[in-house]
């Protein structure tokens, strides 16, 4: 299985390559070449099973099923659910698709699991040790670490806004106790702390001699493992249409749903609705057809406070029919003036793909948590509660609408209190994480400083 740029100016390269990489060189996000046709999944069929049928397929050559298998029935392994990803019902055809089993209570742990295994696993045979570097902005560092603690092949650095995670956020990344990680705290926003780890990449002496990796959401290994949930739910559901609901920020989770269908998985056809907050660029882009920058704002969904949605650059490469010019074109555009229409052509195309985008803000997010809580005595995250007050607003449907509860409500228990008047404890496998000591230094959010104390932390 070959791999391309969506920039169309990077050599093809094969999976271990494409997902070691993250970004491909000329800037791109990286494609297979061709979809591969894949085996629905079977009613009953492990989720290790049909992770492994899925990794492999995208994998091609690169590694043997029987590996594949290994590495898959180990990630899923620590999951507090045995079907990992398990529906539960909640209203007339309208479905929960719970994604919070894994170790720190968000999705991210579904693909995080899987890559530290993987890298390992890829690494194991050259023995390279690789740096894995992340900006967070509260979930993606917590599940990194809990996956790359005591990884053999990686170290992994983490980046996070100085007293802009939650309480318990933090906690998950800080108390791991593993040598292998650096905890960085940066005096500054998400924003600053991502543009360090992007000048990191650019930095190419640096990025040779800590051979940097990314495990951001447009790494091909996290969207390849994104996929299976939506193979394991057609599954349950019985090979009936499906209509997604998807909370969304970088856009990694619907872009899934959508490479699930291209490569014969969802037997009852697509449609996904990307549910996003105030930070609404992805709504915008949907249904004005224009490409719109605008700051960030705080809203209380902040694993979804994104004002450029990385992966539609996928979708935007095969609505224009693999047109790599015109890719480029529209993102040199948007790079210059932040404002830029869509290639000609392509809105429509978005119109029968399957996806489409909605908007839900913060007052309407708060009290869809406490309706909620009262119609069905279950508290949700605030990421879910924007999919959940999203799909009462669409047209009733003959078929199914499922939800993705992209995290524990307990992970945002100062949200929840305020939402419904409710605690939110951690379940009993995570009470552990308020009594261990945490581990962690406070830099400026300057380059240089950064870039010395990893430098220090790799010799
Ligand atoms: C990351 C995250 C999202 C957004 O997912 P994308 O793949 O970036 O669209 C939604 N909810 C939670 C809880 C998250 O951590």
């Amino acid at each position: 299985m070959k791999y391309l740029s969506t920039r169309g100016e990077a050599p093809e390269t094969g999976f271990a390559e494409a997902c070691l990489a993250g970004l491909a060189p000329d800037g791109g996000l990286y494609v297979p070449k061709e979809w591969p046709r894949i085996e629905p999944a079977r009613p009953g069929e492990p989720y290790a099973e049909v992770a492994a049928r899925i990794i492999s397929a995208f994998a091609g050559e690169a590694i043997a099923l029987a590996d594949v298998q290994k590495i898959c029935w180990g990630a899923y392994a620590g999951f507090a659910h045995q079907s990992v990803a398990p529906l539960t019902q909640w209203g007339p055809d309208t479905w929960l698709m719970e994604l919070h089993h894994g170790p720190t209570l968000a999705f991210k742990d579904v693909a995080m699991q899987l890559i530290a295994k993987l890298y390992d696993y890829l690494l194991g045979k050259s023995g390279e040790r690789l740096t894995v570097v992340c900006a967070t902005s509260g979930d993606t560092g917590g599940a990194a670490a809990a996956a790359f603690a005591g990884a053999k092949q990686s170290r992994l650095v983490i980046l996070h806004p100085q007293g802009r995670v939650s309480p318990v956020q933090r906690l998950f990344m800080t108390t791991t106790g593993a040598g292998n990680i650096l905890n960085i705290a940066v005096t500054g926003d998400f924003d600053d702390a991502q543009a360090i780890v992007k000048q990191l990449f650019a930095d190419k002496d640096f990025a040779r001699t800590v051979s940097l990796s990314g495990v951001n959401s447009i790494n091909w290994a996290r969207v390849a493992a994104q996929c299976v949930y939506y193979a394991t739910t057609q599954a349950q559901l019985r090979g009936s249409a499906v209509r997604y609901v998807v909370p969304s920020g970088n856009m990694g989770d619907a872009l899934a749903g959508y490479v699930a269908a291209r490569c014969g998985l969802l037997t009852g056809g697509f449609e996904a609705v990307c549910a996003v907050n105030e930070n609404d660029a992805l709504a915008r882009l949907f249904n004005t057809g224009r490409m719109t920058r605008a700051a960030a704002v705080a809203t209380p969904s902040p694993a979804m406070d994104i004002s450029v949605p990385s992966n539609f650059e996928r979708i935007l490469y095969e609505m224009t029919a693999r047109d790599a010019g015109a890719v480029r074109a529209t993102y040199a555009a948007y790079a210059q003036s932040g404002d830029t229409p869509l290639p000609g052509g392509v809105l429509a195309k978005l119109g029968c793909s399957g996806l489409s985008a909605a908007s839900i803000n913060n007052a309407e997010t708060l009290t869809e948590m406490e309706r909620f809580r009262q119609e069905t005595g279950w508290l949700i995250c605030p990421h879910t509660a924007v999919g959940t007050a999203l799909a009462r607003r669409l047209p009733k449907k003959d078929f199914a609408t499922v939800v993705l509860a992209t995290a524990a409500a307990s992970k945002f228990p100062e949200t929840v209190i305020e939402a419904t008047g409710h605690d939110a404890p951690l379940p009993v496998r995570c009470e552990a994480l308020t009594g261990r000591s945490e581990v962690f230094e406070n830099l400026p959010a300057d380059l240089g400083a950064v870039r010395a104390r990893i430098l220090d932390f790799t010799r």
